[in-house]
């Protein structure tokens, strides 16, 4: 089994617990093959810290010392592990502030010479829709509701591919986990809007991240839910398995049912990264036995 999107660590994520080092030695521990270490881009500007950070004191500047020590210390241990656990050193992108992004998140992947990235998309309308349910509602009412917050939130992701081409797109449908319970997500405007998305992603190959988060979170479904699945499948997106894990103790978390759901939904084999002679390459991987 292998993650490609996980490895939040407490020592460089306000949000996350445990070290580095203890979050790669769970991956070995757990038989991992593959391991992606993704680590929050750091935000630029401090209206976008978060209520938590604010409250220990964080500023902008903390996120960005810290983020260059992930950078380094992942160089460490992916020498360090090498020929026992292959490690991957990416991190998770920001699409924030909405208007200019880009270029602050492709100037990271080359100053760090990052493998590859997971494109994720986490405000809307650079509010925070993933951090409190509070939050999440004043997105839904600046959207001037959940319809439209959905349709806006799958245009940002489509944007964010087709702009910073990530390798990988992560938990592609986000909103659903403070959505109220029951409501419709899948309607026909939401869904052209995850049509479109899809499409940049099958347009820029694009993996999605098969997301045990959700499960994790207390939702009955990872993401991305069913539908979406059954599009990708159609449209001839790849997916990978992502444990998004903030915490040693999460490492891993949730991969076996992954792999039974991708099966009860269509999909036979994985699309895995990894290292080779000259640089990443992709790996198809059979989920049959
Ligand atoms: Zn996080
Ligand atoms: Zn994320």
């Amino acid at each position: 089994m292998l993650s490609l999107h996980g490895g939040h660590s407490g020592e460089f994520c306000e949000h996350a617990s445990g070290t580095l080092r203890e979050t790669i030695e769970a991956a070995a521990t757990a038989e991992l093959r593959v391991y992606g270490l993704t680590e929050h881009a750091p935000r630029s500007d401090a209206r976008f810290l978060y209520d938590s950070e604010r409250a220990k004191g964080y500023d902008v500047e903390r996120l960005h010392e810290e983020f260059e020590a992930y950078s380094r210390e992942s160089l460490r241990l992916q020498r360090h592990m090498r020929g026992s656990l292959e490690i991957l050193r990416g991190f998770e992108t920001e699409a924030v502030p909405a208007s200019s992004y880009l270029e602050s998140m492709l100037a990271l992947r080359r100053e760090h010479k990052f493998d590859y990235l997971v494109g994720s998309v986490h405000h809307v309308r650079d509010i925070p829709i993933d951090e409190t349910p509070q939050h999440f509602r004043e997105a839904v009412a600046a959207c001037n509701g959940l319809e439209p917050l959905m349709e806006r939130y799958f245009r940002l992701v489509e944007e964010m591919i087709r702009s910073v081409r990530p390798e990988i797109v992560g938990h592609l449908d986000l909103p659903k986990l403070h959505a109220p319970r029951g409501a419709d997500l899948c309607t026909l405007k939401i869904r052209r809007a995850a049509e479109a998305a899809i499409e940049a992603a099958k347009a820029n190959s694009c993996i999605l991240d098969l997301n045990t988060a959700g499960w994790r979170k207390g939702l009955p479904e990872p993401f991305p839910s069913p539908w979406l699945v059954r599009l990708a499948v159609e449209a001839g997106v790849h997916f990978c398995f992502g444990d998004d894990s903030h915490a040693p103790s999460q490492v891993g978390y949730g991969l076996a049912r992954a792999r039974q759901y991708l099966l009860d939904h269509g999909v036979n084999s994985i699309t895995a990264l990894g290292l080779g002679q000259s640089g990443l390459e992709r790996r198809q991987v059979p989920l049959e036995a």
